[in-house]
């Protein structure tokens, strides 16, 4: 069984990243009153404490998001909320340091879970969506792990959702297609494995090519690691060489915090970088994504780089 945890990572600078790409995407797709499925191929627990056991040992939150509000040295104005949802959300106050929209929205989702400030709490991919969706949105969460699947059940019983959310322990490369097309034909696919096995980066591949197939309309969302592995930089390209032949729009979007670089110091002791960088990337993603990342990738780059290799892409086609 696989020994990923996501409580070790939850905050980190990949968790920013996808967590800010996730938000401006969804909030786009609200603007149409007509239902959205979202599908989250690989939910994990659902809700993290960051002052917890797991998050305190990795320390990745540090260099993520607990940076990013330490950054901020006024309080940022969230970026207007989608109408449908706008009574739901729980404003900071106004600010005086501009921070890009989409940063200001991701933030602004994180204080909605922590009304004291900071962020004990943090939300993963499945609350962050729940508490965008409107009642008539649907949302299908995938978890194979046996005690993530368990908290995140526990997690989800807790909201309360009825029928609007449903938690299934399967294989979410394997069964998540079938609810494609769903029946308004609108559907968010957010593909977020953890890559522990070499396979994964081939299953994305292959769930994509089946989900476009079933559903060519779809905006499908796949998070992936920059890390020294072939199949890794392979990915990006392969999806990119997908949507093209498909005559489908995409976007590919990098952050990079710091080198990959393996060091060694003084007394000959060897230290590994950890994540050094990650991607998103869409297919069909809305339009309004490219300039709301164009506005705050800088940003980020310039908040949570560990040195002077930190950088960032934007590009898209179609
Ligand atoms: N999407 C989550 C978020 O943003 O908060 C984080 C997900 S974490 C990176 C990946 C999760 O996928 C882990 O909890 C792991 O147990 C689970 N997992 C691994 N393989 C899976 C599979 N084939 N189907 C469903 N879940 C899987």
């Amino acid at each position: 069984m696989f020994s990923y945890r996501h409580a070790f990572h939850a905050g980190n600078h990949a968790d920013v990243l996808k967590h800010t790409v996730l938000i401006a995407t969804l909030d786009h797709l609200l603007e149409k009153e007509a239902a959205l499925t979202v599908i989250d191929t690989h939910a994990g627990a659902g809700l993290y404490r960051l002052d917890g056991d797991y998050a305190g040992t990795s320390g990745e939150a540090a260099e993520g998001i607990l940076r990013l509000l330490s950054d901020k040295k006024e309080p940022a104005a969230p970026a207007p909320a989608p109408a449908a949802k706008t009574a739901a959300k729980k404003s900071a106050p106004a600010a005086e340091v501009p921070l890009a929209d989409a940063i200001a929205r991701y933030l602004g989702v994180i204080s909605d879970f922590n009304p004291k400030g900071g962020a004990r709490v943090y939300p993963g991919s499945p609350f962050i969506v729940q508490h965008l969706l409107r009642d008539h949105d649907k949302l299908k969460l995938f978890e194979l792990h046996p005690t993530d699947a368990r908290t995140l059940d526990a997690n989800i019983a807790q909201l309360e959702a009825g029928r609007q959310i449903a938690v299934l322990r399967d294989d979410g490369f394997g069964s998540a297609t079938k609810f494609l097309p769903p029946p308004s034909r609108r559907a968010l696919v957010l593909m977020d494995p953890s890559y522990e096995i070499k396979s994964d980066y081939g299953r994305v591949l292959d769930f994509a090519a089946e989900a476009l197939k079933r559903f060519a309309t779809g905006t499908y969302a796949i998070w992936y690691p920059i890390i020294p592995r072939p199949e890794a930089h392979d990915l990006p390209r392969r999806l990119k060489t997908m949507a093209t032949k498909a005559g489908k729009p995409w976007l590919h979007a990098t952050l990079t915090v710091k080198s990959s670089k393996i060091t060694t110091d003084a007394s000959g002791e060897t230290h590994r970088p950890g994540l050094p960088a990650s991607g998103m990337f869409l297919i069909n993603p809305p339009y309004t994504l490219k300039p709301l990342l164009a506005a705050a990738l800088p940003q980020l780059v310039e908040r949570l780089a560990q040195d002077r290799h930190a950088t960032f892409s934007l590009d898209s086609g179609g």
